[in-house]
């Protein structure tokens, strides 16, 4: 962890992807538990012919999952809302994540894992008859972007052409991988020199990212799209430090006017916790340097990890 100078952002150097070991990332598969590189799944689930499946992805963090109830309590929502059923109950399906956290013997790790329909029977195409599989794994936890990237923030661009899919056509809230807008649209965010885009609805209002929500301060008030997104588990803990901080912070609208014209704006996902946005379209953010709220935000963040806040300790022997 190290600081660029007096209150600047404290960013997490040994999170670079020079010092991950992905020998060590374990999966389970199929009642089994084997090396990451060697997990395989049928080419005939839906999961993968139909984007048929959900997931869920935490951090471990000095040895403990972060906001593990959080995490279990989001991907029962989406099992129940995508009529998925891994015919284990949450306990059985922690003691997997746990025993693959485990066998990698990683005290900071990314731990995966996703329930998807299965196979059809052979020569059938009916959903409602498959056996759902469920599957995790557990790698080093590697930094959403470089340390460098971290330093100097996020050139995002609103996608001009790509609208996010409709929420009444795929619930968002319901974590899925049905990623063909944020993939068209990050193809040509980075065709026009972005790093990153951010997608609006189709009432124009500002929604999420490739696998990040998006966070402004306008107005002196820290600003989170309410609707249209992934209920980000990152973004509930910002907006929670952020009372904590003394700063006003809601769910609401956030229109591409706020976001362009934000006093400081950040994305958040799990891979990062909080990543600093210093360019949107051709506005230049807070001086093009990480805000002082994001700073502040990530270093508590960092803090409040370190001293166990949220974090349930995992039994390594
Ligand atoms: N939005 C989308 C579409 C995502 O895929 C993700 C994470 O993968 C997020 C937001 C951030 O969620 P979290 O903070 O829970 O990782």
């Amino acid at each position: 962890m190290q600081r660029n100078g007096p209150g600047e952002l404290m960013v997490p150097d040994f999170l670079g992807p020079e010092h991950a070991d992905f020998s060590r990332a374990i999966a389970y598969v199929d009642g089994e538990f084997v090396p990451l590189l060697d997990a395989r799944i049928s080419v005939r689930d839906f999961g993968l012919t139909h984007a048929d499946q959900t997931y869920d992805v935490l951090h471990v963090w000095n040895g403990g999952f972060f906001r593990l109830d959080d995490h279990m309590n989001r991907f029962a929502r989406s099992l129940a809302g995508m009529r998925l059923d891994p015919g284990l109950s949450r306990a059985q399906q922690v003691a997997i994540l746990e025993e693959c956290v485990r066998r990698t013997g990683l005290r900071y790790a990314l731990v995966y894992w996703a329930c998807t329909r299965g196979a059809p029977p052979l020569g059938g195409r009916d959903p409602t008859v498959c056996r759902n599989t469920f599957l995790c794994y557990a790698q080093p936890l590697v930094l959403r972007g470089s340390p460098e990237q971290m330093r100097r923030g996020l050139a995002v661009q609103i996608s001009p052409t790509v609208r996010r899919i409709p929420s009444d056509s795929l619930n968002p809230r319901w974590k899925n991988v049905h990623w063909g807008d944020f993939t068209r649209a990050l193809f040509d965010a980075k065709d026009a020199g972005f790093d990153s885009t951010v997608l609006l609805d189709h009432a124009g209002n500002v929604t999420e990212g490739p696998g990040f929500n998006v966070l402004a301060v306008v107005r002196g008030e820290l600003v989170a799209p309410a609707e249209g997104v992934l209920e980000g588990i990152s973004a509930l803990t910002m907006m929670e430090l952020a009372t904590e901080l003394g700063l006003p912070a809601r769910f609401g609208v956030l229109s591409p006017e706020d976001l362009r014209n934000a006093d400081e704006a950040f994305i958040t996902s799990t891979s990062c916790g909080l990543f600093p946005i210093t360019r949107v379209d051709d506005r230049i953010l807070s001086n093009g340097a990480p805000g002082p709220l994001s700073v502040r935000l990530l270093n508590t963040y960092y803090q409040r990890k370190n001293d166990g806040w949220h974090i349930t300790p995992i039994r390594y022997e």
